[in-house]
């Protein structure tokens, strides 16, 4: 049977679009406001249209993206440029990178945590058991798309 597709309206209502919609924000307002690889120093280029200069800079998440309650914590991202995530395949045998072998992702760390205290901080105060959240009885936290739409709405209010 064919799906029919959504409209927007319906769209609006799901976890996806309000999530994806906050992913892409949170990343923009980083790494504009950081503007080049808090790791290596490398600046970000300007991107085709407005020119912002966040071209070939990432976010890496600490505490991984799947931890919801943390995804959005500037204390909980790096912004590296390609090659200090590590995450691309043409990346992986760097030295260091954040996605890279053992010894790459220590001396990523060793620089990260060097630099910036307070994210070493936060981490080991939230740094999680397991790979996915969940509640006091054990459960899956799963939050809903009011939650991504608030935050998206508060850094888009906050956006200068
Ligand atoms: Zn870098």
């Amino acid at each position: 049977m064919k799906r029919k597709k959504k409209t927007l309206a319906e769209r609006k209502e799901t976890v996806k679009y309000w999530r994806d919609k906050a992913d892409i924000l949170f990343s923009e307002l980083e790494r504009k406001t950081v503007g080049h690889c808090q790791i290596c120093s490398k600046l970000g280029l300007a991107r085709k249209g407005d020119g912002a200069m966040i071209k070939g800079l990432h976010i890496h998440h600490i505490i991984e993206r799947d931890w919801y309650r943390y995804r959005y914590r500037r204390n909980n991202t790096i912004v590296v440029c390609v090659g200090c995530h590590g995450s691309m395949a043409n990346y992986r045998n760097r030295s260091c990178s954040a996605h890279g072998s053992l010894i790459a992702q220590d001396l990523f760390y060793a620089i990260a945590w060097d630099k910036f205290p307070e994210k070493k901080e936060f981490y080991e105060l939230h740094k999680p058991e397991g790979k996915t959240e969940k509640d006091e009885n054990g459960h899956v936290v799963v939050y809903k798309s009011a939650y991504y739409k608030e935050i998206f709405e508060a850094l888009n209010a906050n956006k200068t």
